[in-house]
């Protein structure tokens, strides 16, 4: 029986060669390629800044921390996402808070925000940071999530760890032109992969030079960012905050150089398998995340709404026969983590739905046409 996962990298023998020529050379960490790495992705989403991590997750957190997010500010997110989107703002000392999804697009809704931000002000608790996701890919209305940041005075950090080279009427997600800063996570199931990987990307050269030092100890290098020495002394550096190693390595670098080059073929070899899946599963017993047709998704996931009857038997089925379905994702607060924390089952209800009958199905740049053929084939027939 073949097993067909859920996502996977595509590494060719150019990145495998880019990796081993990092080896031989004298710098493995966060030398001249990590540079050129972070110019290319700034340059490819057209932001003015981009800060390499070795995680999304880390980057997350010295976003949070760049635009200032401390013990006793409120951050919010949206309800279905992987837990990380949240877990940053617990890390800084923040609460956190969840906004439901609109069921057709999968994203943070805006009205639902719209009326969570006019009952947190009249009560004084409004959030100090919003981060939306781009589900699956699908860029979430960041235009609109900006005019109300304007009106209720938030700053939005775009989590877009799904959504490297996907678009908004043409222009790449992590240009910022509705955000403080974007992250991206380069996590060998996502678009393209450094192993382990993030980036944070901005226009804000004030938070660009946060995230620099919060990468690297809380250090800086640059003279005149650093507060007057003595004379007789040698201060070739100096710890102005508290920061972590969060650095990606050059050999990291290397093989995300190589596989930026390849983005926008991945991201049209995801496009045909989404529209493959769209035109031959049975649309009576399957809906789908609804991309508005100004955006490009990058299908970093494709998911498939089914029943609540029929996703739990279905999840079972198409697993036992191989092809290694998953679910993208539990509601972020009803792990026990965020239970303890008071969140109750039934918090966001559009969320909870939406757990009980989604389901992801394989894509990824890997995936041949037969074994399309062959999960829309069993998709169509497993009765349940
Ligand atoms: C994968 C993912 C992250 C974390 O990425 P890492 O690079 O693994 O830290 C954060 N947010 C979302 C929505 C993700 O899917």
């Amino acid at each position: 029986m073949q097993i067909i996962p859920y996502s996977c990298q595509d590494i060719d023998d150019e990145d495998i060669s880019a990796v081993v020529d990092i080896l031989k050379s004298p710098m493995l960490t966060q030398g001249p390629t990590v540079s050129a790495f972070e110019n290319l992705t700034s340059e490819y989403v057209g932001a003015s800044y981009a800060v390499a991590t070795n995680s999304a997750t880390s980057a997350l957190h010295i976003a949070c921390l760049a635009l200032g997010v401390s013990a006793g500010d409120l951050v919010w997110t949206t309800a279905i996402s992987f837990v990380a989107s949240a877990n940053c703002a617990i890390y800084c000392g923040a609460d956190i808070d969840f906004v439901d999804i609109n069921l057709q697009t999968n994203n943070m809704c805006p009205f639902a925000l719209e009326q969570k931000l006019e009952e947190a002000q009249k009560i004084g608790k409004l959030p100090k940071v919003i981060i939306p996701v781009h589900m699956c890919g699908s860029p979430a209305n960041i235009k609109r999530i900006n005019e109300l940041s304007k009106i209720f005075k938030f700053k939005i950090i775009e989590d877009a760890s799904h959504a490297f080279g996907a678009s908004i009427s043409d222009r790449k997600v992590g240009n910022c032109e509705f955000s403080d800063i974007t992250i991206f996570s380069f996590h060998p199931v996502k678009m393209i992969t450094t192993g382990e990987g993030g980036m944070a990307v901005t226009n804000d050269k004030e938070a660009y030079k946060a995230l620099k030092s919060l990468r690297t100890h809380g250090i800086v290098g640059e003279t005149n960012e650093m507060l007057p020495t003595p004379d007789h002394e040698i201060w070739n550096y100096q710890q102005i905050g508290l920061g972590y190693n969060y650095r990606l390595t050059d050999i990291q670098a290397a093989l995300g150089i190589s596989q930026i080059a390849k983005i926008n073929r991945f991201v049209s070899i995801r496009n045909s398998i989404a529209n493959n899946y769209k035109e031959n599963l049975r649309s009576d017993y399957f809906s789908f995340q609804l991309v508005p047709s100004s955006n490009l998704s990058s299908y970093h996931l494709f998911t498939i709404q089914t029943t609540k009857e029929r996703q739990v038997p279905l999840y079972r089925e198409l697993r036992k026969k191989g092809i290694l379905v998953n679910l993208h994702y539990i509601p972020i607060y009803r792990h026990p983590f965020y239970e303890r924390l008071g969140f109750k089952q039934g918090y966001c209800p559009n969320a909870e739905e939406y757990f009980q009958k989604i389901l992801s199905i394989p894509i990824s740049t890997k995936l041949t046409e037969s074994q399309q053929s062959y999960i829309i084939k069993i998709l169509n027939s497993t009765q349940t």
